[in-house]
Order: C-alpha cells, then sequence, then structure tokens
C-alpha cells in the first residue's frame, strides 16, 4: 500500500468519529497517515474553503502505546526504577537511531535489570488499528485520542472552549495546582514562567493544551458510548485509559528527550497536574450528561482516578530525577566507554537478548536519520557481543555452531 493510504472509511469508530468532528467544528480534515515521521503535525492552507490536514504520525501513535503500557506496568508496581529503567529503553532507542552511540549503554543499562523483546513500530500501529477494526474499547481510545487531540489543536476546536478557560480565571489554575504539586517537586516560579515562551507553562501554550485536551476527551467519550454492535461501554476503564494522556506526554517529556533539568521537570508536572485537574473536571461533566442515572458512580470513579494521578505523578517525579542522574552519565562516555560499559555492566548470559534487541532496532530505522556507515559500524559492533568461537549468528538470524577444528 502507498504511502499513508491506509483506508480509515468502512470502519465504525471512524465514520462516527467523522460526524462528530463535522458537526462540532464544521469541517473535518483531511487525516494522513504519516508512515515514517516521528510526530503528528497539522497543516493549515491559505483560502476561506480550505481544508486543514493532519498528518497523523503511526511512529507517534506505537511511541504513545508504548508509552502507555510502560506507564501502566510502572504504576502497577509503584516503582520509580522501573520507569527509570522503561526509560532507557526508550530514550537508548532514539539516540541510536540519531546517530548516537550513547544509546547503547542506556539499553545495555536496562538489560541488567529487565529482558524485553523489540517490537517495530508498524506492528504495534497495525495491532492498533486490528483493535479499531474490532471495535474494541481500549483500542478505539488509544487511537481516536491522540488524534482527536491534534484536531483539537486547530482554531475552530480552540474557539469552542468553555468560556472560563479563555478567561483570566484560567490563571487560578495554576495557582491551585501547584499547591496541590508542591510537596512532591518542591518550589518553583511557577509565576515567571507563565511568561516564558520556552516553559511548558507559558501561558497561551498551555492554553491551548488544555483545550486540545478537553476537546479530545469529550470526543472520545461520545465515541465510546456510541459504538456499534452493542458493546457495551465500560465507565472505569475507559476513564483509567483517557486519564493517562497527560501522564503519557509528561513522561515523553521528562525521560524520552535529552539533558532535562530538574527544573524544567518540575514545570512538566505542573503543567500536567494543570492539565489533568481540567480533564478530570471535563470528564466529570461529559460522564454525567452520557449517564443521567449514574451520578454516583461517576464521582466515585473521578475520586479513584485522582488517587491514580496523585500516585502517578509521584512515581514520574522520582524516576525522572533517577533517570535524570542516570542518562546523565551515560550520554558523556565516549563510543570507546560505551563498548567498555556494555562488556563490563552486562552478564554474558544477557548478551543474546541484547543484541537481538539492539539489531532489531536498527531493522527498525526506516525514517529516522541513522547514517547507513553508522549502521553498518553498530551491526557490527553488536554482533561482537555474541560471535564466540563455537556460535556465529547469520543475517537471518540463524545460529550455527561451527564443526570442531572446521575452517
Ligand atoms: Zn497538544
Amino acid at each position: 500500500m502507498a504511502d499513508g493510504q491506509v483506508n480509515l472509511s468502512g470502519i465504525p469508530a471512524y465514520e462516527t468519529f467523522v460526524r462528530l468532528v463535522t458537526q462540532n467544528i464544521g469541517v473535518m480534515p483531511e487525516i494522513k497517515l504519516d508512515e515514517n515521521g516521528t510526530a503528528h503535525r497539522i497543516q493549515i492552507f491559505d483560502g476561506p474553503d480550505a481544508i486543514p490536514r493532519v498528518l497523523f504520525s503511526k511512529r507517534a501513535l506505537a511511541r504513545y502505546k508504548c508509552c502507555k503500557d510502560v506507564l501502566g506496568y510502572v504504576l502497577g508496581k509503584k516503582s520509580p526504577e522501573s520507569l527509570c529503567n522503561m526509560a532507557c529503553l526508550l530514550l537508548g532507542k532514539d539516540l541510536l537511531l540519531n546517530n548516537r552511540f550513547a544509546g547503547a549503554a542506556l539499553i545495555a543499562h536496562a538489560f541488567t535489570k529487565l529482558r524485553s523483546k523489540y517490537t517495530c513500530d508498524s506492528e504495534v500501529f497495525d495491532y492498533m488499528l486490528a483493535g479499531v477494526r474490532e471495535d474494541n474499547q481500549a483500542a478505539t481510545i488509544n487511537f481516536f485520542h491522540p488524534l482527536a487531540h491534534e484536531i483539537g489543536h486547530l482554531e475552530r476546536a480552540q474557539a469552542l472552549a468553555p468560556a472560563p478557560i479563555h478567561s483570566d480565571k484560567f490563571l487560578d489554575t495554576y495557582r491551585i495546582n501547584y499547591d496541590a504539586i508542591w510537596p512532591i517537586v518542591g518550589d518553583l516560579d511557577y509565576q515567571a514562567c507563565q511568561k516564558d515562551e520556552q516553559s511548558p507553562l507559558y501561558l497561551p501554550l498551555l492554553r491551548e493544551e488544555v483545550i486540545s485536551d478537553w476537546f479530545a476527551v469529550n470526543a472520545v467519550m461520545y465515541l465510546v458510548c456510541h459504538r456499534t454492535r452493542d458493546r457495551k461501554f465500560e465507565m472505569t476503564e475507559a476513564f483509567a485509559s483517557l486519564v493517562m494522556f497527560p501522564l503519557i506526554a509528561a513522561f515523553e517529556e521528562t525521560c524520552l528527550k535529552e539533558w532535562r533539568s530538574t527544573r524544567f521537570t518540575q514545570q512538566v508536572l505542573l503543567a500536567t497536574q494543570c492539565r489533568f485537574s481540567i480533564l478530570i473536571d471535563s470528564m466529570r461533566a461529559t460522564g454525567k450528561k452520557l449517564f443521567p442515572n449514574h451520578h454516583a458512580d461517576v464521582d466515585e470513579s473521578m475520586r479513584d482516578m485522582n488517587t491514580l494521578y496523585d500516585e502517578a505523578l509521584r512515581i514520574i517525579w522520582q524516576g525522572a530525577v533517577q533517570f535524570m542522574s542516570l542518562s546523565g552519565d551515560l550520554m558523556k562516555l565516549t563510543d570507546f566507554e560505551v563498548a567498555e560499559y556494555i562488556r563490563k555492566e552486562t552478564h554474558k548470559e544477557q548478551w543474546f537478548d541484547l543484541h537481538s534487541y539492539l539489531a532489531a532496532i536498527l531493522d527498525d530505522s526506516k525514517g529516522y536519520p541513522i547514517f547507513e556507515s553508522n549502521r553498518a559500524a553498530l551491526r557490527k559492533a553488536f554482533d561482537t557481543m555474541i560471535t564466540f568461537e563455537a556460535l556465529v549468528i547469520m543475517d537471518n538470524g540463524v545460529v550455527i555452531i561451527p564443526k570442531k577444528g572446521g575452517s
């Protein structure tokens, strides 16, 4: 199939989604599935009747699903250390594919704590899309929530937001949420950050994100409540899934990008908390509208979401602080030191799995800026980890053991 030509029409949830978006903002953007781009993008064209386009990145969507699974796992274990290890895998991949050998050290570190099998992005995407076609609720939310959020960035969607978000009342959000997270992250001059264009707390930026969240949560709740085939709406599951959206953004911002400072992490988490506080209000209001006879259930679910959120924020904070220190050290290593680090830190028994993982990343590099010469050099370096006298790994993954004394 040609680039970006995955056909979404005919999928009932997509038809409902198109109707919903058109009714609310007067236009359905053209959705182009972007095969190799690593982030979603919006394109706006000149002219009164021009239709905006959303380049919906398969890679970004796969990363979103992956981060969501990681956070779910980490929250289940209540372990900031797990978060740090998972971040090593994810940032390590990104570094490698951006010509940075230090990524291998991060991944090797993760392998001293866990075993993991690499799944390439296109497989993750196909799996998600298959779930959407089968009208699976979790898959429907995972697929449409990021898409609805992107559409929420369009001017027409922004204009729909409730008046208090557009007014000065929004400023109270900062103060209230700062008081809420101060015990976790400590002192921060958030008022200065509101005017700093580089900060996630920059007023116009945060307001826009909050409105996109608001738009997305309303759209997706409507969508999953109006699914076909008489499927049941699983309320608690849906709320728990929707509430993850800003947390995933926080995880990506704090752990999957390089050289984050503690101060920047504080800002990200306050922005996350602000987004959450408005998101949960929207979920409560929309939930009560959609289920007029179940107000008490909705309120109870929201209390659970608050508890989940408090815990998640604490774990992300602690995990991110650990990760900043660890990754800062590993990223300073020279190529030679990286090789030494891998040799010393990882046990021989881990090499086989580690090798498969690293090789799979190189195979999944389409669209990333890795140089061909680097790919070849990396492959060679990784292969030396497992090429013992008696064991040879062929290109197709076959393991052969040469005959004793044979040539
Ligand atoms: Zn956004």
